[in-house]
């Protein structure tokens, strides 16, 4: 029996605290910093440096340490704990360069033959700009570094081009936009497609499909994720072999070949092309409210998984996914993804947590005496497992109507893609 410590606070981490609080194998479940609702799951502490981390790690005798966001790992949280002999969930900081430089994962792709967009890496804004004539429009204009989802912009023509450019190289983004990445547009439907990795072999860990705009019918503007569902039809086996075979497994080969192994979970943002599928985006840790999803559907023993992509012998661990749907619904706070209230209370938890099926995943809220407080922009997750795609997004709105919060507000269409497509399957 282990205990395991997960770094993060937000819903992402309430899902694998959650998953992990029912491995056989765990007998502790602590986060740092943790929220309101992962205290109900975990023991949450704050532990400020890498250095009080070790430390806690030592004292407590912690059997894994799973690292939620990005920042720490780019920062190279995980080579300080390996190197205190601690055994760590997510990648070093050099292979983090996946998500933390998108340039070096473009020259990655470029190297190995990974098919990802077309594009070109500037320096310096001359070049940039005189690269963007006779171009087809749109176009894709990112950051190099990490942004926090806002470094991509897509430019409708060359004069938003030429301000998207001026922006960058004009500090906007800070150091992520000192060097910038303009792509080819493509079109097609976006897919989150997870695979662990212990650095040597790879395995697929499920696939998702999230929901960007905050509004319903896809409207509005972007946000973090406003649902995701699990898994999503358009991910047929074929399909799911292809990504395996030309996009994960080349990206692990090619790591390990770099002198950098990838160890923990891919996180491959894929746009499925007429052509078939291609790397949008890698992302070094789990999607949010991917994951949520996710680990309502994992059905085995989430510690031996994720420590042996720490130690290795990945391809001998069983992954077992529930073949029924997720659905999670994130409850956003009025006015989020713009300026937003903190501090409303949130009723009515009790009633929704006795939803069969239902788990209510917190994002950002805290614990005043016996109130739950929203914090967050985005504050809950709720989420549901059903017999169809349809059950499962039937059951996760009769929890969200449980919920007393006049503060916040959620889509009321998450989902609608895989339930048109069943649907239509269905009928042919
Ligand atoms: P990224 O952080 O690279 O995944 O980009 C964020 C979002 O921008 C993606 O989820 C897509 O919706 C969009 N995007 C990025 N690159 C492209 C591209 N080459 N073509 C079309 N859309 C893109």
């Amino acid at each position: 029996m282990a205990k395991v410590l997960v770094i993060g606070s937000g819903g992402r981490e309430h899902a694998l605290c959650w998953r992990l609080k029912q491995s056989p194998s765990v007998n502790g479940v602590f986060c740092a910093p943790g929220n309101g609702g992962i205290s109900e799951d975990a023991t949450c502490i704050t532990l400020k440096t890498a250095q009080d981390i070790i430390r806690f790690c030592k004292e407590e005798a912690i059997g894994l340490v799973v690292i939620g966001p990005e920042q720490p790992l780019v920062d190279g949280l995980s080579d300080r704990l390996s190197a205190a002999g601690i055994p760590v969930f997510g990648p070093s900081k050099e292979a983090a360069q996946l998500e933390g430089s998108k340039g070096f994962m473009k020259a990655i792709c470029k190297k190995y033959g990974i098919p990802t967009a077309a594009y070109g890496y500037f320096n310096h804004l001359p070049e940039a700009r005189a690269f963007l004539r006779d171009k087809k429009y749109p176009i894709v204009i990112k950051a190099d570094g990490l942004a926090a989802g806002k470094g991509v912009i897509i430019a409708q023509t060359q004069q938003e081009a030429d301000e998207a450019l001026s922006d960058m190289f004009g500090g906007r983004f800070g150091d992520s936009g000192k060097s910038v990445i303009i792509e080819e547009f493509l079109r097609g439907e976006e897919v989150s497609y997870f695979a662990l990795s212990d650095g040597n072999t790879a395995i697929e860990f499920g696939y998702a499909q999230d929901h960007k705009r905050a509004f319903d019918g896809d409207e509005g503007p972007n946000t973090g994720g406003m649902g995701a569902y699990s898994p999503a039809p358009i991910m047929t086996a074929p399909i799911r072999e292809t990504v395996m075979q030309t996009i994960i497994m080349p990206t692990v080969a090619a790591m390990k070949k770099e002198g950098c192994p990838f160890k923990g979970v891919l996180f491959a943002g894929l746009m499925m092309t007429e052509d078939g599928p291609v790397l949008l985006e890698y992302n070094v840790r789990f999607g949010d409210p991917e994951t949520q999803a996710l680990m309502a559907r994992f059905d085995a023993d989430l510690y031996q998984a994720l420590l042996a992509c720490s130690k290795g012998g990945l391809d001998k661990v069983k992954i077992v996914f529930s073949n029924n749907p997720a659905v999670c619904i994130v409850m956003a706070a009025n006015g989020y993804p713009g300026t937003y209230e903190k501090g409303s209370v949130i009723r009515g938890l009790d009633k929704a947590s006795l939803i069969r099926g239902a788990k209510v995943f917190h994002a950002g809220t805290e614990k005043r005496g016996q109130d739950i407080i929203a914090t967050g922009g985005r504050v809950l997750g709720v989420t549901a497992i059903g017999t169809t795609i349809a059950d499962a997004q039937a059951r996760a709105y009769e929890t969200v109507d449980q919920i007393d919060w006049t503060g916040g507000f959620c889509r009321r269409d998450i989902a609608w893609r895989a339930i048109k497509r069943v649907v239509a399957v269905a009928t042919y």
